[in-house]
């Protein structure tokens, strides 16, 4: 027999008749992610998802490590299998759980029973391993109420299992439950975030990214590949895109008062945004925008940019802080990518005035000289298209 995965299923369990979609959907997705890591059944009983190796070549450390980077799942814990027997039981314990055993200073054990045949109640059972382990480890005092250390067992049809102390998992939604999305993925701290933010609930995401050759360089297109690889062990398989961007900003510089140079061409990225969401079938658009960050992100100027499409624009840092964010950056392990040094399509061209307070007809004016389905037709056509995998 061998230790084992347990997954926690979070909100999935509110679900009421969609659970069982819910549950398939995160069953498959787990599934994908420990494939890699060897041959492991995986199966769902009792609000837990079991991710069991078939054989010693299992990696179980790095698959316990994807699944908790897995959304749905909101805690992850070894178990360790051992025959239905109190002494066995408590050897076991005593053994596989030595480490949290001998740091705690109280404890206290918890059993269930799915198998009705075995010969003690839960309580019995949970007595007689607390006993044997206090007399193994007699440091620790015995705390029903609130333990430093809580071992749980439980007794199975196949065996009985030790748990080892959980640990958090990714929590949200399975990945492909809420739909597609594009996300508007830059090079910066934030975007990488926001796309995060809606895989959590279970938005699969089709990444794009505007490049201005040669005003940017490949080592920042590289850096963009880099961060979507970085997302990909939570938002699994994307197909990354990268649109051409130079002749829109040029046609921007030459045909609009410097100004709304910004607006105009945040504008130009929505359009395309909705171009490729009408083609991928996806039902938004993620920005990594964000309150009064910069002069484009007051409200005057979301309005103005969104103006041009019909699909909702979803923009999970509205209303965070840049410290909020970066925590977030570094949990996910985007930040030190993100950090690093790089030009924006974004920060060449940018107006010396930027325009705080757009209003929405000085705007349509403003960009009123160009022609906006040909440069669009143009940059679509011009795509290149980056498979990413975990
Ligand atoms: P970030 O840190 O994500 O770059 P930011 O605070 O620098 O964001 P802006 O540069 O104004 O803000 O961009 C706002 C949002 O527009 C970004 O979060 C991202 O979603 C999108 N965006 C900006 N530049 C690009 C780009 N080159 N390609 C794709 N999306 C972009
Ligand atoms: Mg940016």
């Amino acid at each position: 027999m061998r230790e084992m995965i347990l997954c926690k299923l979070g909100e999935v369990i509110l679900k009421g008749l969609n659970r069982r979609s819910f549950e398939d959907k995160l069953l498959s997705n787990l599934r994908r992610r420990v494939s890699k890591y060897g041959s492991f059944r995986v199966y769902s009983k009792q609000s837990t998802l079991y991710v069991e190796p078939a054989d010693d070549a299992c990696d179980l450390a790095a698959a316990f490590a994807a699944c908790r980077q897995v959304f749905g799942v909101v805690a992850v814990s070894r178990a360790f299998p051992c025959e239905k027997d109190a002494g066995a039981i408590a050897a076991a314990a005593a053994s596989y759980l030595r480490a949290e055993l001998s740091a705690a200073k109280s404890f206290k054990v918890e059993s269930k029973r799915a198998d009705k045949t075995f010969p003690l109640t839960s309580i019995q059972l949970s007595q007689q391993v607390g006993g044997a382990l206090h007399r193994a480890f007699p440091h620790l005092a015995v705390d029903v109420h609130d333990p430093e250390l809580t071992v749980f067992l439980e007794i199975r049809d196949d065996a009985a299992f030790v748990h080892g102390p959980a640990v958090p998992g990714a929590g949200g939604l399975p990945l492909g439950m809420g739909g597609t999305a594009v996300t508007l993925l830059s090079g910066g701290i934030d975007s990488p975030v926001s796309s995060w933010m809606m895989a959590k609930r279970g938005v699969a995401l089709e990444p794009l990214h505007f490049f201005s050759p040669p005003y940017t360089s490949a080592a920042a297109k590289e850096k963009v590949l880099a961060l979507a690889r970085e997302l990909s062990p939570w938002c699994g398989r994307m197909r990354l895109q990268i649109v051409p961007f130079t002749e829109i900003q040029e046609e921007i510089r030459r045909k609009v008062p410097e100004d709304f140079f910004t607006l105009v061409m945040r504008r130009f990225m929505m359009r395309l945004a909705q171009s490729c969401a009408e083609e991928a079938h996806a039902r938004a658009i993620v920005t990594g925008e964000c309150l009064g960050q910069v002069a484009s992100q007051t409200m005057e100027a979301l309005a103005v940019t969104e103006d041009v499409v019909s699909l909702p624009v979803l923009r999970p840092l509205i209303g965070m802080d840049k410290e909020e964010i970066v925590r977030l950056s570094r949990r996910i392990g985007t930040f030190d990518t993100s950090i690093l040094p790089y030009e924006d399509c974004c920060t060449v061209f940018t107006p010396r005035h930027p325009k705080t307070k757009p209003r929405l007809d000085e705007v349509r004016d403003a960009e009123a000289a160009l022609d906006a389905q040909a440069l669009c037709a143009r940059a679509m056509a011009g795509r290149e298209f980056v498979r990413i995998k975990p």
